[in-house]
């Protein structure tokens, strides 16, 4: 079984979908981490954002290796190293949508995609996973909640790595990173004509898992 999940930052997507592929007993792939990845290495060479061979050639000549750790989700490595935490990181935060506009390097990164997708069954979240990635997906997912919300979700999850951050700075990265996410040329963030959209606003982790674990057994 191949699900999609979508949406903008903090809409909950790698949370639920990573607890959803563990209730299913399927591979979980977090596609951000791939775009983040990128940006952490183009950051660390000095590279231009704005230079898409010079990321592409980040991109190609980086060994990026995922592992699926179930409980834990993905552990990305980057040329040997494990940097899952060190793309959490503001300044990769801050550069990610604009490295992520780039048709080539978005083009390398979703051929890699596409391979996870044809190993078999997953659950794999992004942007376009549902258009663009796999429009084949058996179940697309999107998830929505306000930017009020999501800002809150983000901050809790900063503190709980003790960084402290103020709400309103948040809320702006958020609106600047849907605003560069969904008027992208390539590939933007959009809901899939035939996803099933749930907003999380005022719905804690468990229920939004039940509701896609129940969508996707047949019971809702
Ligand atoms: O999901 P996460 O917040 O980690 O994604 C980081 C960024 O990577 C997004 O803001 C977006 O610019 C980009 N991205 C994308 N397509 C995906 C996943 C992430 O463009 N499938």
């Amino acid at each position: 079984m191949k699900i999609a999940v979508d949406g903008p930052a903090g809409a909950g997507k790698s949370t639920i979908a990573r607890l959803v592929a563990r209730h299913l007993g399927l591979r979980y792939v977090d596609t951000g981490a791939m775009y983040r990845a990128v940006t952490l290495a183009a950051l660390r060479q000095g590279v231009d954002m704005s230079d898409e061979d010079a990321l592409l050639r980040v991109a190609t000549s980086m060994d990026l290796n995922i592992v699926f750790q179930g409980e834990k989700g993905n552990v990305i490595y980057l040329d040997g190293e494990d940097v899952t935490a060190l793309i959490r990181e503001p300044d990769v935060t801050a550069h990610v949508s604009t490295v992520s506009t780039h048709k080539k390097v978005r083009d390398f990164i979703v051929a890699l995609q596409d391979q996870i997708g044809k190993q078999g069954s997953v659950v794999m979240d992004g942007r376009d996973i549902g258009t663009v990635v796999m429009p084949d997906a058996d179940w697309k997912i999107f998830l929505q909640a306000t930017v009020e919300e999501r800002a809150k979700r983000r901050q809790r999850e900063m503190e709980r790595r003790g960084v402290q951050v103020d709400m309103g700075d948040m809320q702006e990265q958020i609106r600047k990173r849907d605003y560069l996410d969904s008027t992208r040329e390539n590939s933007p963030l959009k809901k899939a004509v035939d996803a099933i959209e749930i907003d999380t606003t005022s719905l804690d982790v468990a229920e939004v898992v039940q509701k896609v674990l129940d969508l996707v057994q047949g019971e809702a």
